[in-house]
């Protein structure tokens, strides 16, 4: 279906963004206006494979029926409530979160970046009227080249100048390690331990390029934290939910077959989860923090809230997209396709060294490394003639291309996309 309205031509979008809109991204010249499992169409009736699955929010692919049908009926009945009252959504949405990720409580929000603010004020009060840290005084140690948002709070512990560059004066109380280094993790939590609070970390760094840390990492920090009262806090926003072939990262390459009910014993049980993007299968914003009630019970009706978080739109839209998970064995998907996808790539980076430098990741979080400089335009350039091929995918820190479909794919589709990108880069090198 190729539609022919001048109207709906790719600049006339892409003008009228140009001229009214703020010019905080820079997308790819790509405009959509439909989508379906692991495929969105242009405004010309153009088919693309998504490979960026908005940011992994859309794990269960686009559009995904039974969630967009929990969403209009939800809608047609009560969409807002605030909190000021009870819906009849919300108690048993929290019961089948915190059942499906075994946590006592769960604190509804929206977006991810309301998430991670969340557990961060949830670990400041921890460590004021659990720890005993003195007021003010509560620390947070954080990675360096993390990603967790993008309030004034969280930039302030950013290490990326274009995310932190003038927007201060910034939040005190954050301690940078390097990411991966479990001796420089140790060193920080010894330094101190009375005012440190909580060790925020990413199970893999999605934003910063996939950096999957060695194994053990996840461990022993886990382990660091026990020893000196310090929580844990796992913002899964990006890596949980199925997409590294595990329900959660923190779970390393468990076999619990998606479902986290019976504790596999790789599992890193984090004090404080934070979860969103694919938490709605991509519809809707809807995020959560999960701990359990010795951590969760320092926050006070009025302390903190929000007037959308836990509506019941989110509540039924969220509740079907981790149904979809499981029904659809998406989470085991992602792992066996995973591996397919980085042996293709792999069979790429040998063929192309002058171009390819390296693909890693885990389950379908993957990035392949492009052997060029961050400054330079080649993935750029790679991405835009992927997109002319068919397939959708974004450059991340100048030299690195993110590739995560939707977990809905098939293993015939993903050897197609696979035989896109390989086209691509035949024709590039
Ligand atoms: C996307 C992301 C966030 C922020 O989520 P928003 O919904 O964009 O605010 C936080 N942490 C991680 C790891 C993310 O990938």
């Amino acid at each position: 279906m190729t539609k022919n309205n001048s109207t709906t031509s790719p600049a006339y979008h892409i003008g009228l963004e140009d001229k009214h809109g703020a010019h905080n991204y820079h997308p790819l010249p790509v405009v959509l206006s439909e989508g379906r499992g692991c495929y969105v169409w242009d405004v010309e009736g153009k088919k693309y494979f998504d490979f960026l699955s908005a940011y992994s929010a859309v794990n269960q692919g686009h559009c995904h029926p039974r969630i967009i049908d929990a969403m209009v009926a939800q809608s047609r009945k009560l969409t807002l409530t605030s909190r000021a009252f009870h819906n009849d959504q919300l108690g048993e949405y929290e019961k089948y979160l915190t059942d499906y990720f075994t946590f006592d409580k769960v604190l509804p929000m929206n977006t991810g970046a309301e998430a991670v603010e969340t557990a961060i004020k949830l670990c400041r009060k921890w460590g004021y009227d659990k720890k005993g840290i003195p007021a003010d005084q509560a620390r947070i140690i954080v990675c360096g080249q993390n990603f967790h948002g993008r309030t004034t709070t969280i930039i302030s512990f950013s290490s990326d100048p274009d995310a932190k560059g003038s927007f201060g004066p910034y939040t005190p109380g954050f301690v940078t390690v390097p990411y991966g280094d479990v001796a420089a993790m140790q060193a920080a939590l010894a330094n101190d331990p009375a005012t440190i609070a909580g060790v925020l970390v990413e199970p893999i760094q999605g934003e910063a390029g996939v950096f999957v840390p060695q194994d053990g990492y996840l461990a022993a920090v886990r382990e660091a934290c026990k020893a000196h009262n310090v929580l844990f806090i796992a913002d899964e926003i990006q890596t949980g939910i199925g997409r590294t072939g595990a329900l959660l990262r923190i779970c390393g390459d468990c076999t619990c077959q998606g479902h986290c009910e019976r504790q596999p014993a790789t599992y890193l049980r984090p004090d404080i989860l934070i979860l969103g993007k694919a938490l709605s299968g991509g519809t809707y914003p809807v995020s959560a923090v999960l701990a359990d009630d010795a951590i969760m019970e320092v926050i006070k009706p009025g302390q903190h809230g929000s007037t959308f978080g836990g509506n019941p739109v989110a509540c039924a839209v969220a509740k079907e997209a981790l149904e979809v998970i499981i029904d659809e064995k998406l989470t085991q998907n992602a792992r066996a396709l995973g591996h397919i996808f980085r042996a293709r790539m792999q069979e790429l980076v040998d063929g192309y060294p002058n171009l390819l430098k390296l693909v890693r990741g885990k389950g379908l979080l993957n990035a392949v490394i492009i052997n060029d400089s961050p400054e330079s335009k080649t993935a750029w350039n790679l991405c835009v003639a992927l997109a002319e091929a068919g397939l959708l995918a974004k450059p991340t820190h100048g030299n690195i291309i993110r590739f995560a479909p939707p977990l809905v794919i098939s293993e015939k589709e993903l050897h197609e996309a696979c035989d896109i990108i390989a086209g691509v880069v035949k024709a590039y090198a």
